[in-house]
This record gives C-alpha cells, sequence and structure tokens, in this order.
C-alpha cells in the first residue's frame, strides 16, 4: 500500500527502510525492498512490519539505487512470496505496484501457456514478466508497453539490474510523486515519504511515467510525449 524509491549517491537500502516506516500509517501486511548492488540486484521480503524487512536484509546491501514496498494484499496471501518487489523470470527487471490488475488472470493464464513459471499469486507477478519480456529497447517503452496490455489500477516503480542509474515510475489511479534532491531523488506514494529529504515534489498525473535518474527526471505520456511539471514545494516538514 506504499511505495518508495531512490537514487543518488547515499545508500539507497537506509532511505528506503525510513520512508517505509513513515508510510506504515498508510497499513499492510508485508514489506520488501531491492537495490541494486556491486555484485548484482538484492532483494529482501518480510512478512509484518517494517522492522522484520529491516533484520531479513542480507548484511551486505551497499547500493545507490532501489525501491520498496509495503503491501496490502489484494490478490495472494501476506507471504513472503507475495511480498513486492516481483521480478521478472530472468531476474532483470524488480517492480513494486500499489493497485489492482484487473486482467491478471487472464495474462497469467497467457504467460504461463507459454511456458513462464510463476513464483507468487499476485496480480503484481504478470506485470513484471511483461516488462522482461518486452523486446523494446529502451526501460521505459518496455514499461509502456507492459501497461498497454493491463486494466486496473496502478502506481508501479521498476528497476532494470542491468541500468543502475535510474527508476522507471508510473501512475494510473493510485497516488505517486517525486521529490527532488541535490544529485539524488526521491519516489513515495506521499510527501510523508519524503519529508526528511526535501520539500520540491512532483505529483505525476494518471497516465504519466517518469524517469527518474541522481540528476533529474523526465515525465511523459504512453505515447511518448514529454510533459512539463511545475514541482511544488512541500509545506508539511518532518
Ligand atoms: N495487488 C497487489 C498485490 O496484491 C498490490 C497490493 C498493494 O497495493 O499493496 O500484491
Amino acid at each position: 500500500c506504499g511505495i518508495v524509491g531512490y537514487v543518488g549517491s547515499e545508500q539507497a537500502a537506509p532511505i528506503l527502510l525510513e520512508g517505509l516506516t513513515r508510510l506504515e500509517y498508510r497499513g499492510y501486511d508485508s514489506a520488501g525492498i531491492a537495490v541494486l548492488t556491486g555484485s548484482g540486484p538484492k532483494v529482501a521480503h518480510a512478512v509484518g512490519r517494517v522492522r522484520d524487512l529491516q533484520a531479513a536484509l542480507p548484511k551486505r546491501l551497499s547500493g545507490k539505487v532501489g525501491i520498496g514496498h509495503t503491501r496490502w494484499a489484494t490478490h495472494g496471501p501476506a507471504t513472503e512470496a507475495n511480498a513486492h518487489p516481483h521480478r521478472s523470470a530472468d531476474g532483470r527487471i524488480m517492480l513494486v505496484h500499489n493497485g489492482i490488475i484487473d486482467n491478471a488472470t487472464v495474462l497469467r493464464t497467457e504467460l504461463e501457456a507459454d511456458g513462464v513459471q510463476f513464483t507468487s499469486d499476485t496480480d503484481t507477478e504478470v506485470l513484471a514478466h511483461l516488462i522482461g519480456r518486452s523486446e523494446a529497447p529502451a526501460l521505459e517503452d518496455r514499461v509502456i508497453q507492459a501497461l498497454q496490455r493491463i486494466t486496473g489500477t496502478y502506481a508501479v516503480a521498476v528497476l532494470d539490474a542491468q541500468l543502475p542509474d535510474r527508476i522507471v515510475v508510473a501512475r494510473q489511479g493510485s497516488p505517486l510523486i517525486i521529490g527532488i534532491g541535490d544529485r539524488e531523488m526521491f519516489v513515495g506514494s506521499d510527501a510523508s515519504a519524503l519529508v526528511r529529504h526535501t520539500s520540491q515534489v512532483v505529483h505525476l498525473d494518471d497516465g504519466e511515467l517518469a524517469i527518474v535518474a541522481a540528476g533529474g527526471y523526465e515525465t511523459f505520456t504512453a505515447d511518448r510525449a514529454r510533459t512539463s511539471k511545475q514541482p511544488e514545494e512541500l509545506t508539511l516538514r518532518a
């Protein structure tokens, strides 16, 4: 029920955990993070509180890009396997999602018939596989192609293990904001996840996507038309 993301020059894991703790008020049953480390992507999940996730983290989790999630289960029980982030079959794509994919059952049946093995009961996992299977060269185009196949609501944040400098985010019906820092950027479901770090935010609109990198962000629509956003000043401070 909450999303966080970080890309910059600090260690991502503590920032993600702190952001998730601040989103706890939204309610959740499990949590997870993914960090792109020098020795590949690391993903950790836990049922229960963010502090349970903290206890389950691998010892070496050094990396400056990552995403995190608190889950309010809609498809499949609150288990470690169903906790986000979810991954594509090749492990390259990692994704967190808030919302509900209405046509997940149809898509799952189609993907399974094509040999894809699912590791969770979630609606979200279909999206990880669809992005992973897209042949578009750019991550944002792979995300757009995958999103065009789904109906429902989403806020998503996507990592590509081979592109450790960016997070691609998209929104339709679930909130998502970008926090602007100095050579660092934040992603959150709402301002409470970001207030400790920045007071400059951009609200994604429904149907918008963004590439978020340490040095800046770019927002656009599914037809790749750039949108221009005016950053807003948060008045609420931590
Ligand atoms: N529908 C997804 C799931 O059940 C996401 C739920 C959420 O928004 O946390 O895993």
